[in-house]
C-alpha cells in the first residue's frame, strides 16, 4: 500500500524525467522505471505484465477509482490455503458484492436519465435495465401508494451485479462463460471466473464502457500517440500495431461521449 504516497498514482498521472527544485524533486520522488526505448510498447497494463512489469500508476489510480483496488491487492494472499485467508476471502467477497450492488444501481439511474452505456455488451445491458424499469413501474402501476426505493431495484438488479466483474477500463458482465473472448482466447471455455487481464473489452460481447473509464482511455490512446511519434521509420509493423491500438482507443471514447451525451441530450 506504500504505492499510494505518490501523487502521481493518486491523480492518475505519470511523472517522469528529470526535475528541478523541491518541490518537482519531491513529485519525482517516486516513479516507475520508463519502458525501455528500443522497442516500441503500447502501455497498456496487458503488455506491462507480459513483460513482467507492474501495474502502471494510472492503472492503479483506475483501480482505486473504480473501486477495485482491494481485490487487486488481496485476491494473491486470498487464493492461498489457510483459516485466516478463508475469512478475509469472506470478507472480501461480501465487500466486492456490496460494491457490484452499488455500480448497478448507479448505471441504473445513469440509464434512467438517459446516459447509456457503451461497448460491445452495451445492448444487452441497455435491454436488461430496460426490462428492470418496466418492473419497477408495472409494480408503481399496481400499487401507487406505495413508494418504490432502491432497495426494491435492487433485488431486480441483483441477479446481474453478482456476474459484474471491474477491468480496468471496462465493466465485464461475465453472464455467459462461453461469449467470454479472454476465455475463447485463453483457450480455458468452461472457467468459472472472466480472465481480466487478457481482456479485451472492445472486442467481447460481456463488456461495457461507461463514463467513468473514459480517463483510462484517454491515457492509453495518449500514451500509444507518443510512441508513434517516437518510432523509427523502419518500424512498420509495430507502426501498424500502435495505430490500431491507438484507433482503437479513440473509438472507444468518442463511443463513450456518444453514449453519455447524446442519449442525456435528447431529455426532455
Ligand atoms: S474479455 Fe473482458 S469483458 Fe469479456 S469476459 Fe473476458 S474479462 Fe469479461
Amino acid at each position: 500500500m506504500m504505492l499510494f504516497c505518490c501523487p502521481g498514482s493518486a491523480s492518475g498521472s505519470v511523472t517522469s524525467g528529470s526535475a528541478t527544485g523541491s518541490t518537482l524533486r519531491q513529485e519525482n520522488a517516486w516513479a516507475w522505471p520508463q519502458f525501455p526505448r528500443d522497442r516500441s510498447h503500447c502501455g497498456c497494463s496487458e503488455e506491462r505484465s507480459r513483460w513482467n512489469w507492474p501495474i502502471a500508476p494510472g492503472v492503479l489510480a483506475a483501480k482505486l477509482q473504480l473501486k477495485h483496488i482491494a481485490t487487486a491487492t488481496t485476491e494473491g494472499y486470498a487464493a492461498r490455503p489457510g483459516g485466516a485467508q478463508a475469512e478475509l476471502l469472506a470478507e472480501v467477497n461480501k465487500h466486492e458484492a456490496d460494491r457490484n450492488l452499488q455500480l448497478i444501481l448507479a448505471e441504473f439511474h445513469n440509464y434512467r436519465n438517459g446516459i447509456l452505456p457503451s461497448g460491445p455488451g452495451a445492448r444487452n445491458l441497455t435491454e436488461f435495465f430496460a426490462t428492470v424499469d418496466a418492473d419497477v413501474n408495472a409494480e408503481s402501476a399496481a400499487a401507487p401508494k406505495v413508494q418504490r426505493n432502491d432497495r426494491d431495484i435492487l433485488n431486480l438488479l441483483s441477479k446481474r451485479a453478482k456476474v459484474l466483474h471491474l477491468g480496468p477500463a471496462n465493466y465485464c458482465w461475465f453472464v455467459d462463460p462461453s461469449r467470454a473472448l479472454c476465455l475463447k482466447l485463453a483457450g480455458t471455455p468452461t472457467a468459472t471466473r472472466p480472465m481480466i487481464g487478457m481482456c479485451d473489452s472492445a472486442r467481447c460481447p460481456q463488456a461495457t464502457h461507461h463514463d467513468v473509464h473514459r480517463s483510462v482511455w484517454a491515457e492509453h490512446a495518449e500514451r500509444t500517440k507518443i510512441f508513434l511519434g517516437q518510432l523509427g521509420k523502419t518500424r512498420a509493423t509495430e507502426r501498424t500495431r500502435l495505430q490500431a491500438d491507438h484507433d482503437r482507443a479513440v473509438r472507444v471514447i468518442a463511443d463513450i461521449d456518444t453514449a453519455t451525451t447524446t442519449a442525456s441530450g435528447d431529455l426532455p
